[in-house]
Protein backbone atom coordinates (compact mmCIF):
# COMPACT_ATOMS: atom_id res chain seq x y z
CA UNK A 1 0.00 0.00 0.00
CA UNK A 2 1.33 3.52 -0.87
CA UNK A 3 2.59 5.69 1.68
CA UNK A 4 -0.26 8.32 2.61
CA UNK A 5 -3.25 6.09 1.93
CA UNK A 6 -4.97 3.70 4.15
CA UNK A 7 -7.79 1.34 3.73
CA UNK A 8 -10.06 2.21 7.01
CA UNK A 9 -13.23 0.95 7.92
CA UNK A 10 -13.74 0.01 4.29
CA UNK A 11 -13.11 3.66 3.50
CA UNK A 12 -9.92 4.41 1.51
CA UNK A 13 -9.01 7.80 3.12
CA UNK A 14 -5.69 9.50 1.88
CA UNK A 15 -3.87 12.04 4.45
CA UNK A 16 -4.39 15.13 2.80
CA UNK A 17 -6.48 16.23 0.33
CA UNK A 18 -9.35 13.56 0.54
CA UNK A 19 -9.67 13.68 4.50
CA UNK A 20 -10.54 17.64 3.99
CA UNK A 21 -13.02 17.09 1.62
CA UNK A 22 -14.94 14.41 3.57
CA UNK A 23 -14.40 16.70 6.36
CA UNK A 24 -16.04 19.82 4.49
CA UNK A 25 -19.07 17.26 3.46
CA UNK A 26 -19.91 17.10 7.11
CA UNK A 27 -23.03 19.17 8.58
CA UNK A 28 -22.45 20.09 12.23
CA UNK A 29 -24.02 17.80 14.55
CA UNK A 30 -24.49 19.29 17.80
CA UNK A 31 -26.56 22.63 18.93
CA UNK A 32 -24.59 24.75 20.51
CA UNK A 33 -26.54 27.02 21.93
CA UNK A 34 -24.59 27.96 25.53
CA UNK A 35 -22.67 30.79 24.81
CA UNK A 36 -19.66 28.78 26.53
CA UNK A 37 -18.10 25.13 25.16
CA UNK A 38 -17.83 23.30 28.71
CA UNK A 39 -22.06 24.10 28.89
CA UNK A 40 -22.58 22.85 25.71
CA UNK A 41 -20.02 19.78 26.20
CA UNK A 42 -22.50 19.26 29.16
CA UNK A 43 -25.39 19.03 27.18
CA UNK A 44 -24.03 16.60 25.48
CA UNK A 45 -26.05 14.09 27.12
CA UNK A 46 -29.71 15.58 26.21
CA UNK A 47 -32.39 15.34 28.30
CA UNK A 48 -30.24 14.50 31.36
CA UNK A 49 -32.78 14.04 34.47
CA UNK A 50 -35.93 12.79 32.91
CA UNK A 51 -34.72 10.12 29.45
CA UNK A 52 -30.89 10.52 28.94
CA UNK A 53 -29.88 10.14 25.43
CA UNK A 54 -26.33 9.83 25.08
CA UNK A 55 -24.84 12.20 22.30
CA UNK A 56 -21.77 11.19 22.64
CA UNK A 57 -22.09 7.25 21.98
CA UNK A 58 -18.09 6.86 20.32
CA UNK A 59 -14.98 8.81 19.85
CA UNK A 60 -15.76 9.62 16.98
CA UNK A 61 -18.93 11.86 18.22
CA UNK A 62 -16.47 13.41 20.53
CA UNK A 63 -14.13 14.69 17.98
CA UNK A 64 -17.18 16.10 15.90
CA UNK A 65 -17.85 18.12 18.76
CA UNK A 66 -14.58 19.20 18.94
CA UNK A 67 -14.67 20.62 15.34
CA UNK A 68 -18.49 22.30 15.35
CA UNK A 69 -17.21 23.98 18.37
CA UNK A 70 -14.10 25.11 16.76
CA UNK A 71 -11.73 23.51 18.78
CA UNK A 72 -10.68 21.11 16.61
CA UNK A 73 -9.95 22.24 12.72
CA UNK A 74 -11.13 19.66 9.89
CA UNK A 75 -8.07 18.32 9.13
CA UNK A 76 -7.27 17.60 13.14
CA UNK A 77 -10.45 16.13 13.02
CA UNK A 78 -10.01 14.04 10.35
CA UNK A 79 -6.49 13.14 11.48
CA UNK A 80 -7.93 12.26 14.89
CA UNK A 81 -10.69 10.15 13.14
CA UNK A 82 -8.01 8.18 10.96
CA UNK A 83 -6.12 7.25 14.43
CA UNK A 84 -9.21 6.30 16.20
CA UNK A 85 -9.47 3.23 14.06
CA UNK A 86 -5.77 2.54 14.36
CA UNK A 87 -6.07 2.92 18.23
CA UNK A 88 -9.90 1.77 19.12
CA UNK A 89 -9.05 1.03 22.80
CA UNK A 90 -7.14 4.00 23.21
CA UNK A 91 -9.91 5.98 21.59
CA UNK A 92 -12.23 4.27 23.58
CA UNK A 93 -10.42 5.40 27.19
CA UNK A 94 -10.46 8.91 26.34
CA UNK A 95 -14.29 8.80 25.43
CA UNK A 96 -14.75 7.54 28.92
CA UNK A 97 -12.63 9.91 30.13
CA UNK A 98 -14.80 12.70 28.56
CA UNK A 99 -17.76 11.52 29.90
CA UNK A 100 -15.92 11.57 33.51
CA UNK A 101 -14.93 15.34 33.03
CA UNK A 102 -18.54 15.87 31.97
CA UNK A 103 -20.25 14.80 34.66
CA UNK A 104 -17.95 16.65 36.84
CA UNK A 105 -18.45 20.27 35.22
CA UNK A 106 -22.32 19.17 35.44
CA UNK A 107 -22.60 18.20 38.93
CA UNK A 108 -20.24 21.35 39.60
CA UNK A 109 -22.32 24.04 38.23
CA UNK A 110 -25.73 22.27 38.88
CA UNK A 111 -24.75 22.38 42.85
CA UNK A 112 -23.94 25.87 42.20
CA UNK A 113 -27.08 26.58 40.62
CA UNK A 114 -29.61 25.26 43.61
CA UNK A 115 -27.10 26.82 46.18
CA UNK A 116 -25.17 23.71 47.09
CA UNK A 117 -21.65 23.57 47.77
CA UNK A 118 -19.76 21.51 44.83
CA UNK A 119 -19.57 18.02 45.18
CA UNK A 120 -15.71 17.52 46.30
CA UNK A 121 -15.16 14.33 43.78
CA UNK A 122 -16.44 16.35 41.06
CA UNK A 123 -14.66 19.33 41.95
CA UNK A 124 -11.37 17.23 42.30
CA UNK A 125 -12.05 15.55 38.95
CA UNK A 126 -12.15 19.06 37.24
CA UNK A 127 -9.34 20.54 38.94
CA UNK A 128 -7.43 17.41 38.13
CA UNK A 129 -8.61 18.26 34.37
CA UNK A 130 -7.79 22.02 34.20
CA UNK A 131 -3.87 20.97 35.87
CA UNK A 132 -3.78 19.01 33.03
CA UNK A 133 -5.13 21.32 30.65
CA UNK A 134 -2.22 23.76 31.81
CA UNK A 135 0.06 21.68 31.13
CA UNK A 136 0.06 21.67 27.71
CA UNK A 137 -0.64 26.11 27.45
CA UNK A 138 1.89 28.01 26.25
CA UNK A 139 2.57 31.71 26.01
CA UNK A 140 2.54 33.48 22.43
CA UNK A 141 3.11 36.70 20.97
CA UNK A 142 0.14 38.55 19.53
CA UNK A 143 0.07 41.80 17.73
CA UNK A 144 -1.36 43.51 20.86
CA UNK A 145 0.76 41.71 23.63
CA UNK A 146 0.17 37.75 24.38
CA UNK A 147 -1.80 34.70 24.88
CA UNK A 148 -2.36 31.09 25.72
CA UNK A 149 -2.96 28.52 23.53
CA UNK A 150 -2.56 25.12 23.74
CA UNK A 151 0.20 22.58 22.38
CA UNK A 152 -0.99 20.99 19.14
CA UNK A 153 -4.14 18.82 19.30
CA UNK A 154 -2.74 15.50 17.97
CA UNK A 155 -3.37 13.91 20.93
CA UNK A 156 -6.46 11.79 21.50
CA UNK A 157 -7.47 13.70 24.54
CA UNK A 158 -6.46 16.96 23.38
CA UNK A 159 -9.97 18.31 22.93
CA UNK A 160 -10.90 18.31 26.54
CA UNK A 161 -7.62 20.67 27.77
CA UNK A 162 -9.77 23.64 26.41
CA UNK A 163 -13.48 22.20 27.67
CA UNK A 164 -11.60 21.66 31.30
CA UNK A 165 -9.88 25.08 30.77
CA UNK A 166 -13.31 26.97 30.19
CA UNK A 167 -15.15 25.37 32.63
CA UNK A 168 -12.34 26.36 35.47
CA UNK A 169 -12.19 29.98 33.95
CA UNK A 170 -15.99 30.27 34.53
CA UNK A 171 -15.68 28.82 37.95
CA UNK A 172 -13.11 31.53 38.66
CA UNK A 173 -15.54 34.33 37.24
CA UNK A 174 -17.81 37.11 37.84
CA UNK A 175 -20.11 35.51 35.10
CA UNK A 176 -20.70 32.22 37.44
CA UNK A 177 -23.94 33.76 38.30
CA UNK A 178 -25.57 33.86 35.04
CA UNK A 179 -24.96 29.91 34.59
CA UNK A 180 -28.48 28.43 34.34
CA UNK A 181 -30.44 25.73 33.15
CA UNK A 182 -33.13 25.66 30.30
CA UNK A 183 -36.75 26.14 32.29
CA UNK A 184 -37.76 23.14 30.41
CA UNK A 185 -38.11 20.30 32.92
CA UNK A 186 -37.92 18.04 29.68
CA UNK A 187 -34.80 19.98 28.54
CA UNK A 188 -32.42 21.73 31.32
CA UNK A 189 -29.48 22.37 29.13
CA UNK A 190 -27.14 24.25 30.45
CA UNK A 191 -26.25 28.01 28.96
CA UNK A 192 -24.60 31.09 29.68
CA UNK A 193 -27.12 33.88 30.37
CA UNK A 194 -25.64 37.35 28.75
CA UNK A 195 -28.72 39.01 27.74
CA UNK A 196 -29.03 42.40 29.07
CA UNK A 197 -31.38 42.02 32.19
CA UNK A 198 -29.94 38.19 32.58
CA UNK A 199 -33.92 36.85 32.30
CA UNK A 200 -33.25 34.15 29.70
CA UNK A 201 -35.03 31.04 30.95
CA UNK A 202 -34.80 29.08 28.19
CA UNK A 203 -31.60 27.34 26.21
CA UNK A 204 -33.32 28.18 22.58
CA UNK A 205 -36.35 30.14 21.82
CA UNK A 206 -37.54 27.93 18.59
CA UNK A 207 -36.39 24.37 20.95
CA UNK A 208 -38.21 25.83 24.16
CA UNK A 209 -39.33 28.66 24.56
CA UNK A 210 -41.91 28.33 22.01
CA UNK A 211 -42.60 25.02 23.51
CA UNK A 212 -43.71 26.61 26.65
CA UNK A 213 -45.86 29.39 25.08
CA UNK A 214 -47.80 27.14 23.17
CA UNK A 215 -48.41 24.63 26.32
CA UNK A 216 -49.79 27.89 28.24
CA UNK A 217 -51.73 28.78 25.60
CA UNK A 218 -53.14 25.09 25.50
CA UNK A 219 -54.00 25.36 29.61
CA UNK A 220 -54.87 28.79 29.56
CA UNK A 221 -57.69 27.98 26.39
CA UNK A 222 -58.84 24.73 28.38
CA UNK A 223 -59.25 26.36 31.85
CA UNK A 224 -61.74 28.86 30.32
CA UNK A 225 -63.83 26.44 28.32
CA UNK A 226 -62.73 27.39 24.80
CA UNK A 227 -61.27 23.92 24.15
ZN1 LIG B 1 -34.30 24.02 26.61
Amino acid sequence: MQRGSDEIGGILLTETKETMKISRRRPPRFELIAGNVSLDFVNTLDDRHINPKELLETYLDLVRFGGDAGLLSSPQVDRLFERSYIEPNLAARVLHQASELREAIHDVFWAIMNKRPAPPAALARLNADAQAAAGHMHLVPTKNGFEWRFDDFGDFDSLLWPIARAAADLLASDQLAYVRACSSKTCEWFFLDTSKNHHRRWCDMTRCGNRAKVQRFYVRKKSSGEL
